[in-house]
């Protein structure tokens, strides 16, 4: 273990070789292949974990089962009690896991934090939420009847999540599905099974205390376990966070077997900057956007549609913008912008720069990769000759790559904006109250997210996430997302003493 782990793995309780990622309550035992932990910003081992095989799967989904009978019909204010004590044991530990985010993803230590304080925010939200969910109450058509709604748990929920959210993707479905009765195994990146752990550990504390074990399960893996969620009749619900093709290989096999899935998988966002915009604002946003979290985020800005009159300015004011990011060590708290997560990410993002110069694109800045330890490249801006040109900006590539477009109307920005087949985030930047409107109407954007004066990066929890499209069309998060991980009843009581058929019906 290199000195520049060693602490931050025993503030966590990481610090050993024997690490096992199977968790169901107890560590158990496994016999899958090593998954090694590469820092991003040195290419260096921080972890081994061994993987979860076949025989651990069956114990950690039967442990979560068998709590499954118990917790459902615990009340749902007493389930947000335990998640209550999550929030706040995550929040105690707040630092050493932000701290492991940027060893492990590569995130600057405030995303990092930040990435940690949304946890933190889910849980709180589960707490009010364990007393609000609320069914209707509906008139019904037959004397002496009563409709009733109510929402009751679906069962174990399987929760495959992405590298470039190692610990809040999982707390989004998590901390919700434990307050609506489900019970939740974690299959998370193989490139971050060490956050997934230090998570696991504090899920087990607070589980021993409050009699739950079996309520959080992890099977740390590739994509063998994803697969065996996928197929598994005894899952009722896959929440599957990730790129498109993977998605698109869950979902089907979810579908094949006629279960629920909450898809969130790949955006390819875009900001409308008109000719009235506020440029401060929009440079800022788009800056962030587009280069921080070195491009890797599902709501990244990849795209840039500016009216003429304002192209030309805005290009040049990007450009000064992306000159003054720090690029360097997350850990460093001056670092702006760390390294991709991984050397094909570094190749990934050689191949749609050579292809988008191939198709006519000119780099205003950036373009090649970083010659020094890690897997550090220079964030991109790309001037694209015109939208329906330029098909690798119809392409979510994981980098900080920005395909600037010039447009000659509101309406040709739209156009363009909804001509790629993912449909996660976006934004508009104008001063006209009409042009706004316009973009969030139903002719407007046709993404899950659209933006007024503000980014397409960075959403709050108190909002449903997710996207149209090839983005799976899933919701998580804030808002009604909880009724997703429940299943809907429709009760009709008779208090009258007579039987009414429905419609009229006579019978009998
Ligand atoms: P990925 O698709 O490579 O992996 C995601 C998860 O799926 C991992 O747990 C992985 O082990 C598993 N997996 C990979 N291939 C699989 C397959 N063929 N079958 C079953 N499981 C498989 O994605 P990533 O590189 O970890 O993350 C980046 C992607 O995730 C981007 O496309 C990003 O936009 C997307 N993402 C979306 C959201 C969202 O909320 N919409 C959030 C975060 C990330």
């Amino acid at each position: 273990m290199s000195s520049r782990h060693a602490r931050t793995l025993s503030d966590l309780g990481l610090d050993r070789d024997d690490l096992s990622g199977a968790a169901a309550g107890d560590w158990i035992p496994t016999r899958g292949p090593e998954i090694v932990s590469t820092d991003p910003t040195t290419g260096e081992p921080i972890g081994r974990v061994r993987a979860a095989d076949e025989a651990a799967y069956e114990v950690v989904l039967g442990r979560a089962e068998a709590r499954f009978e118990e917790w459902r019909l615990r009340p749902a204010p007493r389930r947000g009690e335990l998640v209550r004590k999550l929030g706040a044991r995550l929040r105690g530990a707040k630092e050493a896991l932000g701290a492991l985010i940027s060893l492990e993803v590569g995130k600057i230590r405030s995303e990092g934090l930040g990435e940690v304080q949304e946890m933190i925010d889910i849980c709180d939200f589960a707490v009010g939420l364990s007393r609000q969910l609320g069914g209707l109450t509906l008139p019904s058509e037959r004397p002496g009847h009563r409709l009733m709604e109510q929402w009751h748990p679906l069962g174990p929920v399987g929760i495959v999540t992405a590298f470039n959210f190692p610990m809040a993707v999982w707390a989004w479905n998590a901390a919700l599905a434990a307050v609506c009765g489900d019970v939740c195994l974690w299959k998370p990146s193989p490139r971050a099974p060490l956050s997934a752990l230090a998570v696991q550990r504090i899920c087990h504390e607070v589980m021993v205390e409050e009699d739950a074990a079996g309520l959080f399960g992890l099977l740390v893996d590739g994509v063998p376990t994803s697969t065996r969620i996928a197929a598994d009749r005894r899952i009722p619900l896959v929440s599957f966070t990730g790129s498109v093709a993977a998605g698109r290989a869950v979902a089907a096999t979810v579908a094949g077997r006629l279960g629920k899935a909450i898809l969130e998988l790949g955006g390819n966002n875009a900001a409308v900057v008109l000719d009235d915009a506020d440029l401060d604002l929009a440079v800022r946003a788009i800056t962030f956007g587009a280069a921080g979290t070195a491009g890797q985020r599902c709501t990244t800005t990849r795209r840039v549609l500016a009216q003429r009159g304002v192209s030309g300015r805005l290009a040049e004011r990007l450009v000064a913008a992306y000159r003054t990011i720090r690029i360097g060590d997350p850990m460093d708290s001056a670092t702006l912008m760390g390294p991709l997560v991984g050397a094909d990410a570094v190749d990934a993002y050689r191949r749609a720069v050579a292809a988008a110069v191939a198709q006519g694109g000119e780099i205003l800045c950036g373009g090649k990769a970083i010659d020094r330890p890690g897997f550090y490249v220079e964030p991109t801006i790309i001037r694209a000759p015109s939208p329906d040109r330029f098909p690798i900006a119809h392409e979510e590539t994981f980098a900080p790559i920005l395909y600037l477009f010039e447009v000659d109307s509101l309406d040709a920005a739209i156009a363009a904006h909804n001509a790629v087949p993912q449909g996660l985030s976006s934004a508009i930047f104008t001063e006209s109250f009409r042009s706004a409107e316009r973009f969030v109407s139903a002719a407007g954007s046709d993404c899950g997210i659209a933006n007024v004066n503000t980014g397409t990066s960075g959403a709050e929890i108190g909002g449903a996430f997710g996207g149209e499209k090839d983005t799976g069309g899933g919701r998580e998060s804030g808002s009604d997302s909880w009724k997703a991980y429940m299943r809907r009843q429709t009760c009709t009581l008779n208090f009258g003493g007579t039987l009414p058929l429905a419609q009229g019906v006579e019978f009998l």
